[in-house]
């Protein structure tokens, strides 16, 4: 692999952003600014000659004789026409267009001839049907979460997720939601399934429930729950069992704690949707692969063009594996554009 993660973390701290590694392994800037991470990159660029060029808006390649010749940009309102004799096209995707993406380097690899594959929004917060509005902005840490297509679990994650206005979010729903925006793309039915205790067997919670119950005999199942869950959780909790919040503890049957235990361990959610653009962390879908020499980065269409980064039909799950596709792929480009043009 050309440039990996060791390769990023030498390079960062030659350039002066020492780095610490935090739980499971995640590499962020010791000073926890990423500012310091862009700055670095400016000052490596131009102690080595790189002319950068602020608050330029790329309009178009410019194609002659099979190899693009110039682009076309505008800066400070007037059209400018700038040749070179390689190009990188590294203009992101379409997630957050405050932070500048405009899809613009899927129009452009079109123009030229490439397939660009459908994009869609991943990592992203997906929608759930009926979102109880009490649970808005509440955040559960070490809970579970499976992903059900058309009935099927086809993956599980452990950690921390977020209630929403619409739906859910948080590092767990990101990670489960590649496979479910895939498959509502296609119209399947997708559901989560919360479990409010994983670390805990249906026995383990039967045995609990019943020394509390003993303890909370008089008193009503919410403050019970109290025990076991957060309290803005317990309202909908119980909706969700089908057990009334005022109902005494000790007036609990055997039925009754049966659907207790089965909620605490799947709170099933419909999924309708998910979050667009303007939520996604990364733009999945773009420049197709096939059409791009992966040993160079170099198009199979016009020879004199490179790409990298999320205009690419690449993505990866949560933890940082985006930026470093981004980095390891501009790394790439970026050596194999040099190497075209010394051997021109
Ligand atoms: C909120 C958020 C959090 C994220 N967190 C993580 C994370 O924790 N870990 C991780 O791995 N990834 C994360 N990502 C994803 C990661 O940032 C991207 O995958 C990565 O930055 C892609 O790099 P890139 O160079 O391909 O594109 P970008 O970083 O998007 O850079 C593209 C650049 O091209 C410019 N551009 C676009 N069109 C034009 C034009 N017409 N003319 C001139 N310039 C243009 C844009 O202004 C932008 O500066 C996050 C993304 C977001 C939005």
């Amino acid at each position: 692999m050309n440039f990996p993660n060791t390769a990023l973390i030498r390079f960062m701290e030659q350039a002066g952003v020492p780095v610490v590694v935090e739980r499971g392994g995640r590499v962020f800037p010791a000073s926890s600014r990423a500012q310091d991470v862009a700055e670095a990159l400016v000052h490596w660029a131009q102690s080595r000659q790189v002319n950068i060029r602020c608050r330029a808006e790329v309009l178009r390649l410019i194609i002659e004789g099979g190899k693009i010749t110039a682009v076309e940009a505008r800066t400070n309102g007037r059209l400018q026409t700038w040749h070179a004799r390689a190009f990188i096209i590294a203009a992101g995707g379409l997630s957050y267009p405050a932070t500048g993406a405009t899809g613009d380097g899927f129009r452009w690899a079109e123009a030229a001839g490439h397939t660009v594959t459908p994009r869609y929004p991943s990592l992203v917060a997906l929608k759930t049907a009926n979102p109880p509005v009490a649970l808005n902005g509440l955040a559960l840490r070490n809970v579970s979460l499976t992903l059900f297509i058309e009935g099927r679990a086809v993956e599980e994650a452990f950690g921390e997720m977020v209630f929403t206005d619409d739906g859910v979010d948080g590092p767990l729903v990101l990670r489960l939601s590649h496979k479910a925006v895939n498959a509502l793309r296609q119209n399947k039915k997708v559901t989560l399934e919360l479990h409010c205790k994983p670390a805990l067997s249906s026995e383990q919670i039967q045995a609990r429930l019943q020394r509390e119950i003993a303890a909370f005999a008089g008193q009503p199942l919410g403050a019970l729950l109290r025990k076991w869950l957060p309290a803005q959780l317990t309202g909908a909790f119980l909706a969700q069992a089908g057990l009334p919040p005022k109902k005494k503890a000790a007036q609990l049957n055997a039925q009754d704690q049966k659907k207790l235990i089965a909620a605490l361990h799947s709170w099933k959610m419909e999924v309708s949707g998910y979050g667009g653009y303007d939520r996604a962390v990364i733009t999945a879908g773009g420049v197709a692969m096939s059409d791009i020499d992966y040993k160079t980065m170099r198009s199979r269409k016009i020879e004199n063009l490179f790409f990298a980064g999320e205009t690419l039909d690449l993505h990866a799950d949560t933890g940082g594996y985006n930026l470093q596709i981004a980095f390891s792929t501009g790394y790439l480009a970026g050596k194999s554009a040099a190497k075209y043009l010394a051997d021109l």
